[in-house]
């Protein structure tokens, strides 16, 4: 029996805002337990919620960033279960009408282009955090995080395998760190991602019973994940024991490999959904969505076309360069500074990155600044320093912050294109190599090799090695 997987994910994304969703408290990560709240979202009894308005805005922008229908018509609602994080005892959500609809991400696999159809995004309040004594039976609660902005963005179970689920997560959070919907920070749980998996037949068409995986917040631990249930379940569809995969919430145990029971999937109707009375239907003012419009910069997809387009770089290239917001900005104030697309592309390639792995640093800490790199690529097409010295300056200028030209100056790295030197040490090369020279003159071409070396020694590596090259060849023959 052939089993295929089927996964749909919900991804939520901490809203890049200054204040909370319905109070003025601030979103700042790590300041002290309970420090970032008040009554508001501590959700003591007569207080009322006001929406933040940034948080529309955020979230029609990362609709329109991820093709979906915007609702000018949409309305919170509250979702009633009793969390210890969620002091209100419901948590204010969207529920029939959501602020986006029926969107779209295409990805690129093996295979591939592929469209993901996103179902919905819908708007919502965080909950708190439990910390867990190590020592004593005991817990704490700290609602810094409750109140702050998200929103759930839902695929359709579209996802066909472990890496296109993968590649989706990537490609979704490389858009919302272009479209500055979020900071995307995984380790902060700006980005967590809940995944839904479930197997059946190739060929068969229904949707089988699917268990959803909850609070998976790194690429790694998606996959790990996702490995060992689609390993549980298709071992039970393989001994005819699928009737014991119920549909049910599993949490992922890092620690210990593997995924456990955490609860029934609960359905809509549990949740006992019902418009939230203190918060008016929301509209989507034409203003906001135009604003919103406007405000979208150009997107990965979009931007690596351009890159191949004018720049001829390769597909390659582009989709590595892209990747990383930082990086394709890096990569544009290069050229911009007037050094040439290929070698620009190189070096990102090569050295920044080397760089970026060595220092252990993202693309956005990287402090060498644009033009200084466009100097040393400017200066090596020129032939005024040679590679193995471009790399020199590259490495000096990030320890010493120095420019380019004082390095190049200071180690008197600049190389001589001037013929007419070139030529007088030629010529003293020949004459103190004369035997050398006559076996070049006998057919052993091999020697002209060791004559360079000996006009760079002499000159310490300053001089053009192609024009001592051809000076040396036209002198010889
Ligand atoms: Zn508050």
């Amino acid at each position: 029996m052939t089993l295929e997987t089927i996964i749909g994910l919900e991804i939520h994304v901490e809203l890049d805002t200054k204040t909370k969703i319905f109070c003025n408290c601030s979103t700042k990560f790590g300041k002290k337990p309970n420090e970032n709240t008040c009554p508001i979202c501590l959700g003591l009894p007569g207080t009322l919620p006001v929406m933040n308005e940034r948080v529309i805005e955020l979230a029609v922008k990362a609709g329109l960033a991820i093709n979906c229908n915007i609702n000018t018509l949409n309305k919170m609602d509250r979702k009633n279960y009793f969390y210890p994080d969620l002091p209100k005892a419901y948590q204010i959500s969207q529920y029939d009408l959501p602020i986006c609809q029926d969107g779209y991400v295409d990805i690129e696999t093996e295979q591939g282009s592929k469209r993901i159809r996103i179902n919905r995004i819908h708007m919502e309040e965080d909950a708190g955090k439990l910390v867990h004594d190590e020592f004593e039976p005991v817990s704490y609660i700290d609602y810094n995080r409750v109140g702050v902005p998200l929103i759930e963005i839902v695929t359709e179970p579209d996802i066909r395998s472990i890496d296109e689920a993968i590649i989706f997560l990537k490609t979704l959070k490389n858009i919302l760190e272009y479209a500055d919907i979020s900071d995307c920070k995984m380790e902060e749980g700006s980005l967590r991602c809940d995944a839904n998996i479930s197997m059946r037949k190739v060929g068969d068409t229904k949707l089988n019973t699917r268990v959803e995986l909850k609070n998976i917040n790194s690429f790694k631990e998606l996959e790990k994940a996702l490995l060992k249930e689609q390993k549980r379940q298709s071992e039970l569809y393989k001994y005819g024991e699928d009737y014991k995969i119920i549909q049910e919430t599993r949490r992922w145990d890092s620690a210990k490999g593997k995924t456990i029971p955490m609860r029934g999937k609960e359905e809509a109707h549990d949740y006992r959904y019902f418009p939230e009375p203190d918060i008016i239907p929301l509209i989507v003012k034409n203003e906001i969505l135009e604003n919103a419009k406007a405000s979208l910069p150009e997107l990965p997809s979009i931007k690596k076309e351009r890159f191949i387009k004018d720049y001829a770089l390769t597909e390659t290239d582009a989709s590595i360069i892209v990747a990383d917001k930082y990086l394709a900005n890096y990569f544009e104030d290069i050229v911009k500074e007037g050094a040439d697309a290929k070698n620009a592309s190189n070096w990102i390639l090569r050295d920044v990155i080397r760089i970026l792995n060595e220092q252990k640093i993202e693309a956005k800490d990287f402090n060498l600044p644009a033009k200084e790199l466009a100097t040393i690529i400017k200066l090596t097409k020129e032939n005024k320093i040679n590679s193995s010295s471009a790399t020199l300056v590259f490495d000096e200028i990030l320890k010493t912050n120095k420019t380019a030209l004082e390095i190049i100056e200071e180690k008197s790295l600049l190389q001589s294109n001037d013929s007419s030197e070139i030529e007088a040490i030629v010529d003293k090369v020949i004459f103190e190599n004369e035997n050398v020279v006559k076996q070049y003159k006998e057919g052993n071409k091999k020697v002209l090799g060791f004559l360079v070396g000996q006009i760079m020694k002499a000159t310490k590596g300053k001089v053009n090695p192609k024009i001592a090259n051809e000076i040396l060849s036209k002198k010889l023959n």
